[in-house]
């Protein structure tokens, strides 16, 4: 049975913050999908996540353009944003299953995009618009 816990934040930091106490139940190997329209606090979230990871900052992937690589933290955080991939099997031609398989935690924002990829995320991190303009409903659930 999977678990969803219902989060709403009212500010960016704000959900920088939930980003961060989420990465900290996070162990290596850890797989999280995001989804939500865009301006929906995804990247934000991902922030949080580095920041509460201890990250001291990112890097490019030297070989994929679509990968944020934060270091120096707790663990390795591997950022996707499949938003401008074009084909679904672009991913896996492109051979980025290597950051998934990783010791690392993998967050990747649109994976939706592809679903045998959301059938291997250990969590789901759903979020959308509220009823004010900085209001975000976030929904975390542990697969
Ligand atoms: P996405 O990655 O989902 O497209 P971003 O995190 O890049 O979204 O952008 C979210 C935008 O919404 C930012 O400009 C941010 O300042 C704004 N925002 C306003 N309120 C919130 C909130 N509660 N949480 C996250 N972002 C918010
Ligand atoms: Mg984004």
């Amino acid at each position: 049975m999977s678990k969803v816990q219902a989060h709403t934040t009212r500010s960016p930091e704000e959900t920088e913050r939930l980003g961060a106490s989420f990465s900290a139940g996070l162990g290596a190997g850890a797989v999280v999908g995001l989804i939500g329209e865009l301006g929906a606090g995804k990247t934000r979230f991902v922030r949080g996540m580095a920041m509460g990871l201890g990250s001291k900052g990112f890097v490019k992937s030297p070989s994929f353009t679509i990968v944020n690589i934060y270091e120096g933290g707790r663990l390795p955080l591997y950022h996707m944003d499949l938003y401008r991939i074009g084909r679904a099997d672009e991913f896996y031609e492109a051979g980025l299953e290597e950051f998934i398989y990783g010791a690392g935690i993998s967050v990747i924002e649109w994976a939706d995009k592809l679903p045998s990829l959301m059938a291997g995320c250990t969590h789901i991190v759903r979020s959308r618009y509220g009823a004010t303009e900085d209001e975000r409903l976030i929904f975390i659930e542990i697969i």
